[in-house]
């Protein structure tokens, strides 16, 4: 049985959310409907929620809907909220990170969103990015980092012959992509989540320069890897002048992982509203 469609495709339709079918995806045994969500008025301003790019990083998949469940509703007044909940639902049902368990064929979905994707999990996101809100306020890639993600990143590191990084932080961190020093908000979201949360405060995350638990981009791009092909280097430019990938750590509880991607997108919200 999928569960991908029991719990997040079920979940979607039992709610009252707006929702679209953006696309279909078809692997041995399964067929998945690609499903979006939209909750509030389009004459609000975009906010823009993906999760599960990454198969195994279920978390942010269930704090999407959870977000809309619980949290939402108190920021209708000032936003629009799109949501992608499992971008990659074959790999959130195999439990991989890529889009297959196959070491020959899977492709990594947050190294593939460029234009002219062959890789179709990205293809139909981007396809269906063109008929939704043409500027977003703000856009949120949830992600994990899982107890494990030495393994798994020297395993797909290994297949292109560059280094992976052995040390793996275990608390939460996130990328702000923003050109605009003025209008960031990383250290205000930091002050917010803390003491409830804590953060990541070396100096360097998987190459990337940190600053107490965010990751200013573009200047702290020291990771090749990270320039082209993750969500929200496709998102920048093109869909929005603030983006933000934000990280919980795979050896805390589910609910305290859900929990804390719900807090980090209520508290990155708040620092738009009038105080
Ligand atoms: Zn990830």
């Amino acid at each position: 049985m999928s569960r991908y469609l029991e719990e997040i495709a079920h979940r979607c339709k039992r709610s009252a959310w707006n929702q679209s079918q953006y696309g279909i995806l078809q692997y041995p045994g399964c067929t998945y409907p690609l499903i979006s969500c939209r909750l509030g008025s389009q004459d609000k301003p975009a906010i823009l929620i993906t999760a599960g790019a990454h198969g195994n990083e279920v978390a942010g998949v269930y704090a999407s809907l959870e977000f809309l469940e619980k949290f939402a509703q108190e920021y209708l007044r000032h936003f629009c909220f799109y949501v992608y909940p499992c971008l990659n639902p074959h790999g959130f049902d195999l439990g991989v990170r890529w889009n297959t368990a196959d070491s020959e064929t899977r492709q990594d979905a947050n190294r593939s969103c460029v234009h002219g994707t062959t890789v179709p999990e990205c293809a139909a996101f981007i396809e269906a990015l063109r008929d939704g809100p043409i500027h977003y306020v703000m856009t949120f890639d949830l992600h994990e980092t899982p107890e494990n993600d030495a393994e798994i990143m020297a395993e797909q590191y290994q297949s292109r012959a560059t280094t992976g990084y052995e040390e793996t932080p275990r608390d939460f961190y996130f990328w702000e992509t923003c050109k605009k020093q003025g209008s960031r908000i990383g250290n205000a979201i930091i002050e917010r989540l803390t003491p409830d949360v804590s953060l990541c405060t070396w100096d360097e995350i998987f190459g990337d320069t940190n600053s107490g638990g965010v990751i200013y981009y573009p200047e702290g791009c020291k990771n090749p890897d990270y320039l082209e092909g993750p969500i929200d280097s496709y998102l920048h430019g093109r869909y929005s002048d603030h983006c933000f990938t934000a990280e919980t750590y795979g050896g805390w509880s589910l609910q305290r992982r859900i929990d804390v991607h719900t807090l980090f997108v209520r508290r990155a919200l708040d620092c738009y509203l009038p105080q």
